[in-house]
C-alpha cells in the first residue's frame, strides 16, 4: 500500500518552496499521492487575507499536471477553524487504520508543533516528515516536550515506519521563498517571477490579488 502524504498550509500564495518540498517528499517517502489541503481559518495565525477560494484555486493551478498532486477543499470549506488533529482523525476514518499517512512539514511548522490543538494526538494519526536543511538534523531549537516525542519516534527512513507515529527529518533543497515576501513584492508591484508558477501569478494578476495588500 503506497504512503499518502498530506501537505497543509495557508498557500497565501502557494510557491516553488512548497511544490519542491512536495515532490522531493513524495519521491524520497515513495508516495502515491500528496494531498494538498489549504487552510480555512488556520486557528494559530492571524485569518489569511486571501478568501480561502482564491487560495484553493491558486493550489488546483500549481499542481495540475503532477499525477500524484491533489488539492483537498475539505479544510476550506469548513466552516470552524481547521484543526490539522481534526483533518487528519477525517481521512484516518476514510482511509483506514492501515493506511500510512506522512504529514509533512516545513522544519519552522514542526518546531512549532507543542502550540498545535492536542498535538500529541498528531502521532496517533500520522507519521511526520520534518524538511530540514541539508546538515541541519534535529535542531537545538526543539522545545523539550517534543524533543521526548521525537526522540522515541525517530527513525532514518520511510521504510521503517508503519501507518503512524513515526518522525522523520529529510533533507530537502533549500529554496528561501516565503509567501509573505510574495504579497510584499505585489503589493509594491515588484516582479515575483520565478518563485512560484506562471499559472498561478497569471490568476493573481487575472483576480487582482495582493495589489491592496499591507503587512
Ligand atoms: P507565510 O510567509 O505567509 O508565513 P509560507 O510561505 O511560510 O507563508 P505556509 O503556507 O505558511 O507558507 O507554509 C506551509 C508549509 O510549507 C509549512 O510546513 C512551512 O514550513 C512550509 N514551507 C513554507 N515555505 C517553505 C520553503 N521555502 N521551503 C520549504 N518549506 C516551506
Amino acid at each position: 500500500m503506497q504512503a499518502i502524504g498530506i501537505f497543509g498550509g495557508t498557500f497565501d500564495p502557494i510557491h516553488f518552496g512548497h511544490l519542491r518540498l512536495a515532490e522531493e517528499m513524495a519521491e524520497g517517502l515513495g508516495l502515491g499521492r500528496v494531498l494538498f489541503i489549504p487552510a480555512g481559518q488556520p486557528p494559530h495565525r492571524g485569518a489569511p487575507r486571501t478568501a480561502a477560494s482564491h487560495r484553493l484555486e491558486m493550489v488546483r493551478r500549481a499542481i495540475s499536471g503532477n499525477p500524484r498532486f491533489d488539492a483537498d477543499a475539505r479544510e476550506v470549506e469548513r466552516p470552524r477553524p481547521s484543526y490539522t488533529v481534526d483533518t487528519l482523525t477525517a481521512l484516518r476514518a476514510e482511509l483506514g487504520n492501515d493506511q500510512p499517512l506522512w504529514l509533512l512539514l516545513g522544519a519552522d511548522a514542526f518546531l512549532e508543533l507543542p502550540t498545535w490543538h492536542e498535538w500529541r494526538r498528531l502521532f496517533d494519526l500520522a507519521n511526520i516528515a520534518v524538511a530540514a536543511r541539508p546538515g541541519a538534523q534535529q535542531s537545538d531549537a526543539m522545545p523539550d516536550p517534543l524533543k521526548s516525542e521525537v526522540l522515541q519516534r525517530q527513525v532514518a527512513d520511510g521504510s521503517a515506519a508503519g501507518p503512524a507515529g513515526s518522525v522523520l527529518w529529510r533533507a530537502t533543497t533549500p529554496l528561501d521563498i516565503s509567501a509573505t515576501v510574495i504579497r510584499d513584492t505585489l503589493a509594491r508591484h515588484g516582479s515575483a517571477r520565478y518563485l512560484l508558477p506562471d499559472a498561478v501569478l497569471d490568476y493573481i494578476h487575472e483576480h487582482q490579488l495582493y495589489t491592496h495588500y499591507e503587512h
